[in-house]
């Protein structure tokens, strides 16, 4: 026998009982992002190398040491997308989508980084990504906020979460503040890690989000970012914290949050949990007002974030926020001769008058005794029974799988899907 090929390592597979969790919640997220009137974007996997070195900059971890990159045959230089918010810009460019206009944007989809595979981390993740153009105040900062926490309120998790909130001012006050950085930490280098140490060259704000608890003592002492805020930025983050305050969402400021990818500015946030260990944060975000430019358009002023669904759908596993998996409400089984058709034409009408219900019609035949194990095993809460007598009546049996104990009722069909939606609990029933 041949070996089987494995997956890629960190890639994994979501089985039937993965994507009806997967379905669950990627509904409410596109009700979420309806409700606030943003429009989905789909993009490419793939984008051309230079974007990302330049979206996301040359000395951050994700472009150093995660991405995907190959050549194609054609000898270009290709990376599988790190994340969502470069690419989108990319398209917003492409297609003209930022002359004088405003854009609130929303895609999500699969993004790919190398890193050491564990929970809550993975090779392929996916993110829902919101992205806002053309606007700069901080209403839209609270707007996408807001629209984060009506996830976890829909999700009813938002008990979970805690909103940590900083800013990282503009670039003139980040370069002050990185002087004033480095001459402190250059001067404590003793309680620097291996990692802090090379950033101090490359990148010393990201020291800042050091998980090292020797470095994380010596940052009590460093100098803050906030020092260096001028009149403008403070605005901006005052305004921001008010707007948050007066729609009751609640927050901690972090002044070492930073964030892993360069292109941020002004206002950044994390929604952290305590209930997934080291990998807390479910959803990242902030202003990225320079990035258009810096990607070869206008100026236009951009925030947005990036929310994990590998992670919130740990999270809602943790608090047991998932029914259990079932691969059919309804179960159409039938004996007799010729049954095969009255089964599949009751499923079919059954279909008909309960759209939102799963139902399953037995195929291959067999005894009641195992078609009704069957019925049984894929969860179903109905069994709907064809036999000789119900053909011959045109109606059918049903028999409650859960609650029922023996009983059954013998209706006819449109009656029987009747008692069946109001057990199920349907909505929007077809009649
Ligand atoms: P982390 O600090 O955990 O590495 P990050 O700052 O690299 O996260 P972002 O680039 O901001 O993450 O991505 C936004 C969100 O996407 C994260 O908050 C997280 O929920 C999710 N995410 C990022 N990387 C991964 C990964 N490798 N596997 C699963 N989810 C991820
Ligand atoms: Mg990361």
């Amino acid at each position: 026998m041949k070996e089987a090929i494995q997956a890629v390592r960190g890639m994994p597979d979501l089985l039937p009982e993965d994507t009806a969790r997967w379905q669950q919640v990627e509904s409410v997220l596109r009700e979420c992002v309806g409700s606030f009137g943003y429009s989905e974007v789909r993009l490419p996997l793939l984008e051309k190398t230079p974007l990302f070195n330049r979206a996301i900059g040359e000395v951050t971890d994700v472009v150093e040491k995660e991405m995907y990159t190959f050549e194609d045959r054609s000898g270009e230089s290709l990376s599988l997308r790190p994340e969502g918010t470069a690419g989108c810009v990319r398209c917003c460019l492409q297609h003209g989508l930022l002359h004088n206009q405003e854009q609130r944007l929303w895609y999500t989809g699969p993004m790919f980084r190398h890193e050491r595979p564990q929970q809550g981390r993975y090779r392929q993740f996916h993110q829902l990504g919101v992205e806002v153009f053309g606007l700069n105040g901080p209403d839209i900062d609270a707007e996408i906020i807001a629209l984060s926490q009506l996830i976890w309120q829909r999700l009813k998790i938002t008990d979970s979460l805690q909103l940590q909130l900083n800013s990282l001012g503009s670039a003139q006050e980040r370069a002050a503040y990185r002087q004033s950085l480095v001459e402190f930490l250059s001067a404590h280098q003793e309680f620097l890690d291996e990692d802090s140490r090379r950033r101090l060259n490359t990148n010393p704000l990201r020291i800042l989000d050091s998980k090292d608890p020797k470095v994380g003592e010596l940052l009590q002492e460093a100098p803050l970012l906030s020092d260096h805020f001028g009149s403008e930025t403070r605005r901006h983050f005052e305004g921001l914290q008010d707007l948050l305050t007066g729609l009751g969402i609640a927050f901690t400021l972090n002044p070492r949050l930073v964030r892993g990818l360069d292109y941020y500015n002004l206002t950044v946030f994390e929604w952290v949990t305590h209930d997934l260990g080291a990998q807390g944060t479910v959803c990242g975000g902030g202003r990225y007002d320079g990035l258009v430019e810096q990607l070869g358009g206008e100026s236009v002023p951009a925030v947005g974030f990036g929310l994990g669904l590998e992670r919130l759908i740990l999270l809602l596993d943790k608090l047991g926020c998932f029914t259990p998996y079932v691969q059919a409400d309804i179960y159409v089984i039938g004996s007799g001769a010729g049954v095969e058709l009255h089964q599949a034409a009751a499923a079919a009408k059954l279909r008909e008058l309960l759209p939102g219900a799963k139902i399953l019609n037995h195929c291959g035949g067999g005894s009641f005794k195992r078609q009704f194990k069957r019925a049984d095993k894929c969860g179903a809460t109905f069994a709907v029974i064809l036999g000789d007598n119900e053909i011959a009546h045109n109606s059918v049996t049903i028999k409650n799988l859960r609650e029922g104990g023996d009983e059954q009722l013998e209706l006819p069909l449109p009656e029987a899907a009747k008692v069946m939606g109001r057990t199920l609990g349907l909505s929007g029933l077809a009649f």
